[in-house]
């Protein structure tokens, strides 16, 4: 233990996991965490620390300054639940139907006010401050990051390192992962109206078939990244909706597809939102149609700045040790962390929460979804390290 005191921190511990269950029984959707922001809200309060509300709608922000001046490192907690029936039967399962805190939020939630309450604790031995930045709406873009950004989160104090962290199922409980470069890719949306001449399905050659272009469409869509795209750059391009019709009988005079495309590299991003473009109109216009594209650009790509990141790691290597300090894979998944780290250096790293001996197996946004909770400790320990080595200098 480098300055955390072992009573503290058991205590911590405790309340960490009485937390994480309260916002579980409680869940709240994205830009509606009305109850999880008021129990933020009120908890920060209570530790005496400077706190704002409605900071993107239901975002809370906490300022902790410390004893001397220094500089200001972010730390971020997204707070918000998905639209999940919870099939777990525990004494904390979600009494509210419909919704369901099955990404782990509430855990990163209960995390960031544990370490609330020890940095407040030791406030007056920080050289410099502590931004706790509560954010909503992380499942849905346009997301909260974005907006708590554009509110000053980052300006007041000016933030010069960022640091979140995902639980992860996918890792076994008491490791951590921190991986440098891009961790997590651009996820943008894409929605292509297609329209043709409808009529009887007895005379084709009256028509223009908006379900047979749209399926042209779709054909030509997934040569995109089997062609155009370097087999080493990952990319993906999906098509997961497809609308046309009303009868057996009748040719279809529109279709819609809807679908998403998945980067890391800026410049593909880019190339494949205008080829996406390109081959439909093109494709559609080949077979008499017209096509309408609306590019949706999502959450940027997650990238680790590569000192931040070895830092992480190394305040692993003294938490969890050498061997529990694992790989993890770059994933094709989303994460609006990506907009704090395009503002100030920082990384994202993963805390591991499966425990495969009491079945908490199954994956991120699935009905059945649960951790092991002596992941929550490890990750109060791990921010709070981060902060006071940070803060050290
Ligand atoms: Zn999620
Ligand atoms: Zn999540």
């Amino acid at each position: 233990m480098v300055s955390t005191s072992v009573a503290s921190l058991r205590n911590v511990a405790e309340q960490v996991v009485l937390d994480r269950r309260h916002l579980h029984v409680h869940p709240e959707l994205g830009f509606q965490e009305r109850q999880t922001s008021r129990f933020i809200a009120d908890r920060l309060r209570a530790l005496g620390i400077e706190t704002r509300t409605g900071i993107a709608e239901t975002g809370v922000v906490g300022i902790i300054r410390g004893g001397r001046p220094g500089k200001t490192v972010l730390l971020r907690a997204d707070i918000d639940a998905l639209p999940i029936e919870e099939e777990n039967d525990v004494p904390y399962r979600s009494t509210v139907p419909g919704v369901m805190h099955a990404c782990g939020h509430d855990g990163h939630t209960a995390i960031l006010l544990g370490t609330a309450q020890v940095l407040s604790e030791r406030r007056a031995n920080l050289r410099g401050n502590v931004v706790l930045a509560f954010q909503p709406c992380e499942e849905k873009p346009p997301g909260g990051a974005q907006a708590m950004i554009a509110q000053g989160v980052m300006d007041d104090p000016k933030v010069d390192a960022v640091f979140g962290l995902h639980l992860s199922q996918e890792l076994p409980v008491g490791t951590v992962a921190a991986r440098p470069g891009p961790i997590m890719a651009a996820a943008d949306m894409f929605r292509l109206e297609i329209a043709g001449k409808g009529g009887h399905a007895a005379r084709p050659h009256e028509c223009v078939d908006a379900g047979l272009v749209a399926a042209q469409v779709m054909v030509a869509l997934h040569a995109l990244v089997a062609r155009e795209v370097n087999p080493l750059d990952p990319a993906v391009i999906t098509i997961g909706m497809i609308q046309a019709g009303t009868a057996p009988n009748i040719i279809p005079d529109r279709a819609l597809l809807r679908g998403t495309t998945r980067t890391f590299d800026t410049e593909l991003r880019e190339r494949l939102a205008r080829r996406i473009e390109e081959v439909a109109t093109s494709v559609a216009a080949a077979m008499r149609a017209t096509c309408v594209c609306t590019y949706e650009w999502g959450y940027p790509s997650v990238v680790n700045e590569a000192v931040s990141t070895a830092f992480v790691a190394d305040i692993a290597r003294s938490v969890v040790g050498e061997a529990r300090l694992v790989e993890r894979d770059q994933s094709m998944g989303g994460e609006d962390f990506a907009y704090f780290l395009q503002r100030a250096p920082g990384c994202f790293f993963n805390v591991g929460t499966r425990n495969e001996d009491r079945g908490l197996v199954w994956g991120h946004h699935h009905p059945r979804f649960d951790i092991d909770e002596a992941a929550l400790p490890v990750g109060v320990e791990m921010f709070t390290r981060i902060v006071e080595s940070y803060l050290r200098g």
